[in-house]
């Protein structure tokens, strides 16, 4: 990992850095400096929030007064050219002053632009040296170091950071196509995808559901396809599994949103699966007030309604089960059986008769659940913990 200063015999100016300075009203942005060589606002980075009259005008103040305005990183692209990596509010703060986007007050108060200054004090601005750091390196130090800087500066996430070890073409063309706002596919996919498209959480997602939900997995495939020219297999699968789920499911549901899709189309895209039936299964397990986890409704439909656990199925209230447990108890000494209605047929004597504390018992629907059974205290019955397991895999 090598971290050098940028220009390190010369050094850089702010009349280096403003040359070419671009800004973007309509997305707050800047965009370029260096002549073109800097990208000031890469995609993973936050838009410019220093335009707010204070945190701008202060950085301005600092240089006037000459005090030092703190260090900048710089990422090294592979092309050979720069983005911001920590910096960008201050250098688009010093990019818009230059270009008399805004004004500061001088000693008595008074607004005053960039070109309303006395021409030295123009050219001591444009002159004043500026400390910035380019990092070149093997992918995991600097990810390393990415992470570090974060702790100080903006908090990059997971994929912010690939985006910027990996830069390249592939990430750029990923970028336009699943880190774009305003793209028109956008609002039909936030229907199932969760996450802030901005913060490169779509792409994320993307990633995910072609290679699986391991970093590791989207760092190999991201190194590998750095170059590539285009994005098709992503994109392919993205839409595939995107169809698919419009395809089973025809009613969309809020707890549709954030789902593992990646996973459930891996798993269950060889399913046949009526869509009619199923639209009438979800709003039948909508309806159900034992049903406390709607959003495995969906796995649970795919998977041939087997794995209740998904549903997290209401329980019997504890009142309840004591009551019953009372209720067997007593009927079953009365009877000389077990109060485990199971042991009580078992073909083990001792069993036959063996009376269970509470404790080592649990509640089980007299009719399943899956059988339209309900939870209410009637159907309740208490079980040894043995027969109920033995029961409840059946
Ligand atoms: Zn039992």
């Amino acid at each position: 990992m090598k971290t050098t200063l940028l220009h390190g015999d010369t050094g850089v100016t702010i009349r280096d850095i403003v040359e070419g300075f671009e800004y973007n009203e309509l997305d707050e942005k800047g965009l370029y400096g260096l002549n073109g060589r800097l990208t000031i606002q890469p995609e993973y980075q936050r838009r410019y929030i220093y335009g707010d009259g204070k945190k701008d005008v202060a950085v301005i103040d600092s240089i006037m007064k000459g005090y030092p305005i703190g260090l900048i990183y710089f990422n090294q692209t592979e092309s050979g050219d720069y983005e911001v990596l920590d910096g960008q509010q201050r250098i688009t703060s010093i990019g818009r002053y230059v270009r008399g986007l805004f004004a500061t007050p001088d000693a008595s108060g008074h607004q005053q632009y960039f070109n309303g200054l006395a021409p030295e004090v123009q050219q001591r601005i444009l002159d004043t040296p500026l400390l910035i750091y380019v990092c070149e390196g093997e992918e995991p130090e600097i990810k390393d170091w990415f992470r570090t800087i974060n702790i100080a500066g903006v908090a990059l996430n997971d994929q912010e950071i690939r985006n910027a070890v990996y830069s390249g073409p592939f990430v750029t063309l990923a970028r336009e196509e699943f880190s774009n706002p305003s793209n028109s596919f956008v609002q039909k996919w936030s229907s199932y995808v969760s996450g802030d498209i901005r913060r490169q959480e779509y792409l994320e997602r993307a990633l995910e559901w072609l290679v699986g939900d391991s970093g590791k997995a989207i760092d190999a495939y991201m190194s590998k396809h750095r170059h590539d020219d285009n994005v098709n297999e992503l994109r392919t699968n993205f839409m595939r599994v995107i169809d698919w789920i419009d395809s089973v499911f025809v009613d969309v549901r809020s707890e549709m949103k954030g789902l593992e899709w990646g996973r459930l189309y891996a798993e269950y895209r060889q399913g046949q699966y009526d869509s009619e039936q199923v639209a009438a299964r979800v709003s039948a397990l909508y309806a159900d007030g034992a049903v406390r986890r709607r959003s495995g409704v969906f796995e649970y439909i795919l998977g041939g309604e087997q794995d209740k656990r998904l549903l997290d199925i209401r329980v019997f209230e504890d009142r309840d089960q004591k009551a019953a447990y009372e209720r067997q108890t007593v009927a079953a000494r009365e009877a000389g059986k077990s109060n485990c209605s199971y042991c009580s047929m078992s073909e083990n004597v001792d069993q036959q008769s063996r009376i269970w504390e509470f404790k080592d018992m649990e509640a089980d629907h007299v009719t399943a659940w899956t059988r339209g059974g309900e939870t209410t205290p009637e159907n309740c019955e208490m079980l040894c913990k043995s027969h109920n397991r033995a029961k409840g895999n059946r």
